[in-house]
């Protein structure tokens, strides 16, 4: 456990989207390089953190899961507030997912901080052979809206590490 002097920052980083696009996995894989293939909706699990060294600082990336929320679009303005970060999740194989992306930035834009850093996750790239989403319309998308893009698997770890780091460094320069 570690001291709280020891921690020169904390950052809040919100992960939103559809519900079952991988959002509570790509945490999971982050915060604890787990993935569970059994896991229920999450329901009372606020937060999960990992402290990460960035140019000499401590950084708490402190990172809000919705806990099952999404499905009654019942995301409060509680959520955001204080968010320096979002997570904005889709499913690779789930052309829906992708096409409420633009909500999501809505209700991002309407609740949130206007300096929010905004990271883009197409998830489940593991699944290439059902793709429903080209790379090439997310990342139009991304630059459409100034958000931050990557693909990522949360079931083989591919890109999580580097997506959430990015994340931070993005939030590390504007604060
Ligand atoms: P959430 O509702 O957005 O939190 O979604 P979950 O993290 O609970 O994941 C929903 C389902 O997708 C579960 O059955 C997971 O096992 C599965 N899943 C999550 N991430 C991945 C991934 O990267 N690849 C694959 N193949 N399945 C995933
Ligand atoms: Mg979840």
């Amino acid at each position: 456990a570690e001291r709280a002097a020891e921690i020169d920052y904390v950052f809040k980083v919100v992960v939103i989207g559809d519900s079952a696009v991988g959002k509570t996995q790509l945490l999971s894989r982050f915060t604890k390089d787990e993935f569970c293939f059994d896991s229920k909706s999450t329901i009372g699990i606020e937060f999960q953190t990992r402290t990460i060294v960035l140019n000499r600082k401590r950084i708490k990336a402190q990172i809000w899961d919705t806990a099952g929320q999404e499905r009654y679009r019942a995301v409060t303005s509680a959520y955001y507030r204080g968010a320096l970060g979002a997570m904005l999740v889709y499913d690779i194989t789930k052309r829906p997912t992708f096409d409420h992306v633009a909500r999501w930035v809505e209700e991002l834009r309407a609740n949130a901080d206007k300096a929010i850093v905004i990271m883009l996750i197409g998830n489940k790239s593991d699944l290439a052979e059902k793709r429903a989403v080209s790379t090439e319309d997310a990342v139009e998308f991304a630059e459409e809206q100034g958000l931050f893009f990557s693909e990522a698997s949360a079931l083989s770890g591919d890109n999580v590490e580097s997506a959430f780091l990015r994340l931070i460094e993005e939030i590390h320069g504007v604060v």
